[in-house]
């Protein structure tokens, strides 16, 4: 059965109660490889599930973690086919029951990270560290698709003046920035912060963030375009990191005192520069490791000058909340680097590979 024609179709293909979607257009992985096993295809549709949000997909942001899911080998591996995809928004498509607050063809974007909401850390609000924390894309079907379903908590309605790609470029990146400078960081006003890689998703929400709480912010970038946009978000001051000694620059910025906080996401080619910009009681936050699994820490930095070094991973469901808040008034705005359609995702996923990007690339679906 093949569906007349996809232009301008509202619904996937319904079956016969005139409600219930039976099939989808997807892109589905089928093993771990190159992008080219990213492949277009009709997939089931992923049906309905008490207490779940059945949402048709407008738009889904990639996200190194996309890349990471692909290639295989690191953290735990989806079940296949699998598809791939954090950072979603829609409309509702359809609710199995009511839930309050929640009607169909309601605009939202998800947030990226489940959890089972009845365990001690999610009761304490902390449920990126639930047993069962999954993320969708990585853990359980995501966004490359025309629908997904997802627990009604991690449904966030969004005002009709954002448009789902921007909506799309929102929840993984700044909620992981904003757990690590507000919720583990604590970063403070006037404070110095370094954030590296200012063209990355995570590097674009924590300058902004840090501008928000009336930080100073260093950013470093490879190129003098990406240095240049992160000065328009709001980097007070600027670093090339491969034409540049970081170290020395950051030294010379902050009077020799170093930052009092770095944003470290790259991990192995920056680490060590990292743990020597810091201040005194300096307080180093990591997320991440996309150039390499390995940093080397001179341990009498660690003590002589009191650092501390926390781990941030995603973020919680109230992390998201608190930086939606501040998108829904226009203080942070992601960045869109471009929007491809679905089909595209292959070449979305070579685009990112290149690292030529400043700020997200959107998949644009239906
Ligand atoms: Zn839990």
């Amino acid at each position: 059965m093949k569906r007349a024609s996809r232009k301008g179709a509202i619904l996937p293909r319904l079956g016969g109660d005139g409600m219930m979607p039976t099939s989808m257009r997807a892109i589905v992985m089928r093993a771990h490889g190159g992008p080219d096993v990213l492949r277009e295809e009709d997939f089931p549709d992923p049906g309905r599930r008490p207490g779940e949000v059945l949402v048709r997909v407008r738009a889904c942001a990639l996200n190194h973690l996309d890349l990471w899911t692909r290639r295989g080998g690191a953290g735990r591996s989806p079940a296949f086919p699998h598809i791939l995809g954090n950072d979603i928004a829609g409309e509702i498509a359809a609710l199995p029951a009511p839930i309050e607050g929640l009607t169909a063809g309601q605009r939202v974007m998800l947030s990226p990270g489940t959890s089972c909401g009845r365990c001690r850390m999610c009761l304490a609000g902390e449920d990126n560290s639930c047993r069962d924390y999954r993320i969708l894309g990585a853990h359980v079907h995501g966004g490359y698709a025309e629908l997904v379903r997802c627990p009604a908590a991690n449904v966030v309605p969004i005002p009709d003046a954002i448009a789902f790609e921007d909506a799309a470029a929102f929840p993984l990146v700044f909620l992981t920035a904003w757990r690590m400078l507000v919720t583990r960081a604590r970063l403070a006003r006037d404070e110095d912060v370094l954030v590296w890689a200012a063209g990355s998703g995570v590097g674009m929400a924590a300058i902004q963030i840090a501008k928000v709480i009336g930080a100073r912010v260093i950013a470093t970038a490879g190129s003098e375009g990406k240095l240049a946009k992160a000065r328009e978000l709001g980097a007070d001051a600027t670093i090339d990191h491969h034409a540049q000694d970081v170290v020395a620059e950051v030294r010379g910025l902050t009077a020799k005192k170093g930052v009092e906080v770095v944003v470290e996401h790259t991990g192995q080619q920056t680490w060590e520069r990292s743990i020597l910009s810091l201040a005194h009681r300096g307080r180093l936050v990591t997320c991440g490791a996309t150039t390499g699994p390995e940093g080397k820490t001179a341990l009498r930095h660690l003590f002589a000058k009191q650092l501390t070094v926390m781990g941030s991973y995603m973020g919680s469901k109230a992390d998201l909340l608190d930086a939606a808040a501040l998108f829904f008034a226009g203080r942070l705005r992601p960045v869109v680097h471009e929007v491809l359609p679905l089909a595209d995702a292959p070449r979305a996923h070579e685009m990112m590979e290149a690292s030529r990007h400043f700020g997200k690339i959107v998949l644009k679906v239906g």
